[in-house]
């Protein structure tokens, strides 16, 4: 009784790539919500100022109305479901000054949370 199941092992990877899904599409949704607008839909920039809890890690600027989607990059993350290889994550781009958004995402930072805490 020394082999794993490959039928358990694939299911095992097929249930963590699912999870990877749910995990980019939240973060998208988290963006979007952080933006106040959903994704393809053009700037206001005339609106109401709309403020986001993220903030420019260069001029401060928390006005989502400067704020822009950059494109994604890539990172691995320890999850619950095990190792997470190349998850996307969405960037933003301060239109005030060019610079990147300190995005804080508070799913990943609910991963770390349970990384860091002791399992009980
Ligand atoms: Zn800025």
């Amino acid at each position: 009784m020394n082999h794993l199941p490959s039928a358990l092992i694939k299911a095992k990877e097929a249930a963590l790539q699912a999870s990877k899904s749910v995990v980019e599409a939240g973060l998208e949704a988290e963006v979007d919500k952080q933006l106040g607008r959903e994704k393809g839909e053009r700037r206001r920039v005339r609106g109401q100022p709309h403020q986001s809890e993220w903030k420019c890690g260069y001029c401060g600027c928390q006005d989502a109305n400067h704020f822009t989607r950059d494109g994604h990059y890539q990172r691995n993350l320890e999850t619950c479901w095990g190792h997470m290889h190349a998850l996307r994550i969405p960037m933003v781009e301060c239109q005030q000054c060019g610079h990147n958004v300190i995005c804080d995402f508070t799913l990943i930072e609910k991963f770390q949370r349970w990384k860091n805490s002791p399992a009980s």
